[in-house]
């Protein structure tokens, strides 16, 4: 095929231009070259708006003086678990540039989850907190984080107070986001405002249960397990479909926990590297929730040879992805999950 025919695929990122966003469509051309330090790229011009950008435009690679296999590697070995100080030293840059890049990370990340984790299927959520702290250790903060059991994704988590409010909000961005079909089977631990929220939110439509534990001396001694929505025979039957639990219990959510605390140096153990702002491990907490639903095949889900990620085993990706192709994606995907799944909602609670 002659070179002018082949189709140019980028598209164009002036957000003022009439084809913003939308690639293959002949108004993008090739427009020559410019240097860079050790080699050239690629430039293209749109016809429509006139304007010239090349391939890293709008992307997080924009501007940043060093290769994008050494962005993406950053970014790798911040989710998992290295902080920013070795990261710095190992890769031989500065503590500023990687905290800059890692703040222009983990924007993209997010707004990748956000186009991409919609649509799918609830069936079984656990759900827990991780204390951590914020400057000295006065400060304590909670993350509460929710693990869809069958697929394992992690489609939501919070940070701030332990609050009714929070766990409010929590349930809020996840049901935007999903549809369940069948009663929802729920488990927490024993905090108080759970029951409240699940109560005013769900009503009859799901099955939810405490796991409460008594420790003595830092060892488990008892372990109490509460069924607050719903009959024994719902229960009974939720546990019969579940593929995973065989009883009311907590342990997936607190397993995602360990994963969380080690793929996050500001969560480790008696560390000195905490973080000192919020907003930071806020940020921290995109990346490496983007980390480990699309790009981390997951231990648990092994079929055969292959092992998939959480969201290919929600049906939202067919192969696990690389942090390149998620932060050059630029197709936004919507989906209106949040109408239908309110329907859901007001009729289960109709017919009860
Ligand atoms: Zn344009």
């Amino acid at each position: 095929m002659p070179r002018q025919q082949r189709a140019i695929r980028q598209a164009c990122p002036n957000t003022k231009c009439q084809m913003y966003g939308q690639s293959a469509q002949g108004n993008i051309i090739r427009y020559g070259f410019f240097r860079l330090k050790r080699s050239k790229r690629r430039r293209y011009r749109c016809k429509t708006c006139g304007q010239t950008f090349c391939s890293t435009t709008a992307t997080v690679y924009h501007r940043i003086h060093n290769s994008r296999n050494i962005f993406d590697e950053v970014c790798i070995l911040s989710a998992n678990g290295v902080s920013k100080s070795t990261i710095a030293t190992v890769k031989r840059l500065s503590w500023n540039t990687v905290s800059r890049w890692l703040e222009r990370a983990a924007q993209a990340a997010k707004q990748f989850s956000e186009r991409r984790l919609r649509g799918f299927v609830l069936q079984e959520l656990q759900l827990d907190e991780i204390r951590t702290f914020m400057d000295r250790k006065k400060r304590p903060i909670w993350i509460i984080t929710v693990i869809e059991v069958w697929s394992r994704l992690w489609p939501s988590c919070v940070l701030g107070r332990r609050s009714c409010r929070n766990i409010r909000k929590l349930f809020r961005d996840l049901l935007g986001k999903s549809a369940f079909i069948d009663p929802i089977l729920i488990t927490t631990d024993g905090f108080a405002p759970y029951e409240w929220v699940i109560r005013r939110m769900f009503g009859s439509a799901c099955i939810y249960g405490q796991v409460i534990k008594t420790r003595r001396k830092n060892r488990v001694v008892a372990i109490d397990r509460k069924l607050l929505i719903g009959s024994r025979e719902q229960l009974e039957d939720a546990l019969y479909k579940s593929k995973d639990s065989d009883t009311l219990n907590t342990s997936f959510v607190e397993r995602h926990n360990l994963t969380i605390r080690q793929g996050s140096s500001y969560l480790h153990r008696r560390t000195t590297a905490h973080a000192r702002w919020p907003h930071r491990l806020q940020e921290h907490l995109e990346l490496l929730r983007c980390h480990y639903n699309f790009i981390r095949p997951h231990m648990a889900l092994q079929f055969g040879t292959i092992r998939r990620t959480p969201a290919m085993q929600a049906g939202l990706t067919s192969r696990p992805l690389t942090f390149r192709q998620i932060f050059t994606s630029r197709v936004p995907v919507v989906f209106i999950i949040w109408a239908w799944n309110r329907s859901v909602l007001t009729n289960q609670r109709k017919a009860a």
